[in-house]
C-alpha cells in the first residue's frame, strides 16, 4: 500500500504555466519579473512588504541581522517549536533563553515571557540587561496569544519577530500572523501550506526594512560599477524560477486552508465518535478571535484517560499500515545541543511533547486515505 504523508506538497497545476513563462524570459537567476510579482502576491495576501528568500531559516537569520542582534544578546523564543527557530540565534552568538507555552493554542505563554523579561532585567541569566528580541511562533498553523506577548514586548520597548513558517493564511483578531510584529517569516518548504520546493519570505509594514532585507540577500552590494562593499551579507535570494511555482502555489492557498480545515473537522467528527466509547482524545483548539490554517491536525492522548493506549501506540501502530504520524515537536530546551540555556517553565512543552501527534494533514489527502486512517484507529480504539 502506498505510504500516506504528514504534509506532502500539492500542485495546483498552474506552477508549469509561470515556470515556463521564466524559462521563455531566460531568467533562471534569483532576479526578475516572476520574483516581483510573487512578492506582490504574498503583499497583496497578507498587507504586509515581503521579501522573498530561498528559505523561511534565512528569512530568520536576516530579521536578527536587521536588528542588530549579536553576541550575548538575549533572545526571548518559544521552546515548542522547529529548530530553525533557534539556530540563527546561535549564528549571531546570542543567547536563546526558551519559553514555554499555555495549554490553549500551546504557543508562548505571555506570563512566563513576563517573568523571563524580569529576570533579564534582574541578571539572573548574567549580565543584567534587555532583552533584544522576542519570537513566538504558531505552530501548526494556531496563532499564538498575540495580544498578551505583544503587551509584554511594548510595555519593555523589546520588538517582536513572529515565527509565521506554518500559519501563512493563519489570522488573530483578523489580522494576518507574521504581521503583528516588527517582522514576520514565512517558509514555503516542501511540506508546508504552499511550497516553492523551498523558500521563504520576510515580511514587515516597514518598507525601508525589506529593501535592507533584499540587499542584505544579495550580498550586500553598494551601489558603483564595481563590486563594492561596506557590509557584510548573505546570497539568500529566493529563485526567480521556484518564484514561479510559488505563483502557482499562491492562486490555490485560500482552498488549500479550506481542505486543511475540513481535515480537521473530519479528525474532530472521528474522535468525537472514539470519545462516546470511554475515550478522551483532545485536539489542539481554537481560540475565540483566531483562525488557524489547520497546518496540521494534531491530538493529544493522556494514556491515563485513554485505557493505558499511548501517543506512540498510536503512531506505531500508523506507521505499520504504512501511513505516516509524528510527536509533536520535541521542545528546544530538551535538546542536547541547547542544554545549556535557561528556559522558563509552565510544564506545557514537555507534557504535549509526551502525549501529542500529528496526524496526516495533506490538502490531497483522499476519502480513501481518510478511511485508510481511520480503520486503523478502529483497530486500536475499539
Ligand atoms: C519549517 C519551519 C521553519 C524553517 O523554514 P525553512 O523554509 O524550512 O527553512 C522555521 N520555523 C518553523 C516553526 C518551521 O516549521
Amino acid at each position: 500500500m502506498n505510504r500516506i504523508y504528514l504534509s506532502p506538497p500539492h500542485q495546483s497545476g498552474a506552477e508549469v504555466e509561470f515556470v515556463n513563462k521564466v524559462f521563455a524570459s531566460n531568467w533562471l537567476a534569483p532576479v526578475g519579473d516572476t520574483l516581483d510579482s510573487f512578492e506582490l502576491d504574498i503583499k497583496n495576501y497578507c498587507g504586509s512588504e515581503v521579501c522573498a528568500l530561498n528559505s523561511g531559516s534565512s528569512a530568520l537569520h536576516l530579521s536578527l541581522v536587521i536588528q542588530n542582534i549579536t553576541h550575548d544578546d538575549y533572545v526571548l523564543v518559544q521552546t515548542h517549536t522547529h529548530i530553525a527557530t533557534i539556530n540563527p540565534i546561535i549564528y549571531q552568538g546570542a543567547i536563546p533563553i526558551f519559553i514555554d507555552s499555555e495549554e490553549d493554542t500551546w504557543n508562548m505563554c505571555p506570563q512566563a515571557l513576563e517573568e523571563a523579561v524580569k529576570n533579564c532585567l534582574a541578571g539572573k541569566y548574567g549580565e543584567a540587561k534587555l532583552p533584544k528580541a522576542i519570537i513566538p511562533v504558531h505552530l501548526y498553523g494556531m496563532p499564538a496569544k498575540m495580544d498578551g506577548i505583544m503587551k509584554v514586548a511594548n510595555t519593555h520597548g523589546i520588538p517582536v519577530i513572529e515565527d509565521a513558517a506554518e500559519s501563512l493564511g493563519s489570522t488573530y483578531d483578523d489580522k494576518h500572523t507574521g504581521t503583528f510584529g516588527k517582522m514576520g517569516i514565512y517558509s514555503f518548504n516542501g511540506n508546508k501550506i504552499i511550497t516553492t520546493s523551498g523558500g521563504g519570505a520576510l515580511v514587515s509594514e516597514d518598507a525601508d526594512l525589506i529593501q535592507k532585507a533584499q540587499f542584505l540577500a544579495t550580498q550586500a552590494r553598494d551601489n558603483a560599477p564595481h563590486y563594492q562593499h561596506s557590509q557584510v551579507g548573505y546570497n539568500y535570494r529566493l529563485s526567480n524560477v521556484l518564484a514561479g511555482i510559488g505563483r502557482g502555489q499562491m492562486q490555490v492557498l485560500d482552498d488549500r486552508i479550506a481542505a486543511r480545515r475540513a481535515n480537521f473537522e473530519r479528525y474532530k467528527k472521528y474522535f468525537a465518535e472514539v470519545n462516546t466509547k470511554g475515550y478522551s482524545i483532545q485536539l489542539q483548539q481554537e481560540p475565540q478571535g483566531s483562525f488557524s490554517n489547520r497546518w496540521l491536525s494534531c491530538i493529544v492522548i493522556n494514556p491515563h484517560v485513554n485505557k493505558g493506549i499511548t501517543r506512540e501506540a498510536v503512531r506505531l501502530a500508523m506507521e505499520a499500515k504504512n501511513i505516516e504520524s509524528r510527536p509533536l515537536w520535541k521542545p528546544m530546551h530538551l535538546q542536547p545541543v541547547f542544554e545549556k540555556y535557561p528556559f522558563v517553565s509552565t510544564g506545557v512543552s514537555e507534557r504535549l511533547f509526551e502525549i501529542g501527534l500529528c496526524l496526516p494533514s495533506g490538502s490531497n489527502l483522499t476519502d480513501e486515505d481518510f478511511e485508510r486512517i481511520s480503520s486503523c484507529l478502529d483497530s486500536i480504539f475499539s
